[in-house]
């Protein structure tokens, strides 16, 4: 029972699908549990990606040991998933060596997120109304945590979850940099060489009061809303989207090397500058960014971005420019080594 109070008081989305996988490993009798996902913001997956995985040790006095597995791994789908997709039903299929395997689709607002799949020694039909309840508290969540993320207007990330997003990149940035430093000389090395990074960027609507002084706060809401649409159609899905404030919004620019995250940010630069507003005409928007390094606080490397961004400012606007360049060439002073101290 304790695992299920755990389950309806998460908010945290990890602690959350911890709970799922430790609950159905109290309840019942099983061998292994896998939680898959979707990719975020993916329609149609050929493979789901395992989040978490606990295979069940042994248990003593009524309580199981875990061996619980965190790190992310692609899984392809095979055919007894692609049935329980499909029909949207619980599936119960018979494995080799005696095992029994309990398939759970997962689906919040109609939308398909993943797979529940449960390895067992035991037929696990009489308890699938349970398994499937404990999906639907689960799904619930997913939903309420997926609102609490978003901005209401735009439907992108909004400000309180960028430091949470940033700071799990980070650790995730850290862990390849360790990983690829102890299997020296690897493709994965090769591929988080130092010339790809992820990026920060910071956009900024140009004379954005002007457009609400003179057409009023509604025209300004459409800017808004068609720029964040913009936003989507542009970058790519692994990139983050966030609306930081009123009319500022970050990017965070999966690994690329500085060229290629320039030219994705001026390709949306463009595009914004391209687009005509029926009544207001050309609205233009500035950036400024700045490479994510595992050593910087988060709140460094809105900084420098922010930096970056107010050159842009000043420099014309409806322009786009990097941080470390700025730097390099002496156009931008470098900020203190104590800067990021003042979080303290
Ligand atoms: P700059 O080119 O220097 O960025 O000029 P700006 O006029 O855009 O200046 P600034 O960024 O300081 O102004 C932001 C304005 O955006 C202030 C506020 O009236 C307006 N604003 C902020 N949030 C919203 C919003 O959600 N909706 C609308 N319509 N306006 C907003
Ligand atoms: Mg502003
Ligand atoms: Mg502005």
């Amino acid at each position: 029972m304790h695992s299920i109070i755990e389950l309806t008081r998460q908010r945290d989305l990890d602690a959350l699908e911890y709970s799922l996988v430790a609950t159905v490993a109290e309840l019942l009798p099983v061998s292994s549990i896998s939680l898959r996902r979707t990719a975020p913001d993916c329609q149609h997956a050929d493979e789901l990606e395992e989040i978490l995985r606990i295979e069940v040790r042994k248990v003593a006095n009524g309580k199981p040991t875990f061996a619980c597995r965190q790190e992310q791994a692609m899984v392809p789908l095979d055919q007894e998933v692609k049935d329980c997709i499909e029909h949207r039903q619980t599936r119960v299929c018979r494995q080799p060596q005696g095992l029994f395997r309990t398939l759970l689709p997962i689906y919040a607002e109609s939308q398909f997120m993943g797979v529940l799949e449960v390895v067992s020694h035991e037929d696990l039909t009489a308890s699938t109304e349970l398994l499937e309840a404990l999906v639907k508290i689960y799904s619930n969540h997913l939903i309420i945590i997926h609102e609490s993320e978003r901005d209401k207007l735009t439907g992108l990330l909004n400000r309180r979850t960028f430091e949470k997003k940033l700071l799990r990149l980070l650790s995730v940035q850290k862990e390849n940099k360790a990983l690829s430093q102890r299997t020296g000389g690897s493709k994965e090395r090769r591929a988080c060489s130092s010339s790809s990074q992820a990026w920060l960027a910071m956009l900024d609507i140009d004379h954005f009061k002007h457009i609400n002084d003179t057409y009023g706060h509604l025209y300004g809401d459409e800017v808004i809303l068609m720029l964040s649409q913009k936003m989507k159609q542009v970058f790519r899905e692994g990139d983050l989207l966030f609306r930081f404030g009123g009319e500022e919004f970050l990017v965070v620019l999966e690994p690329v090397p500085l060229e290629d995250a320039h030219h994705a940010l001026d390709r949306f630069r463009k595009a914004m500058a391209d687009h005509v507003f029926p009544q207001i005409g050309k609205v233009t928007v500035s950036i400024g960014f700045a490479g994510i390094t595992a050593n910087d606080f988060p709140q460094t490397i809105v900084e420098y971005a922010d930096k970056a961004l107010y050159f842009a400012k000043d420099h014309g606007r409806n322009c786009c420019y990097n941080y470390e360049t700025l730097v390099a060439e002496g156009k931008l002073e470098a900020a203190q080594e104590s800067g990021s101290i003042d979080l303290f």
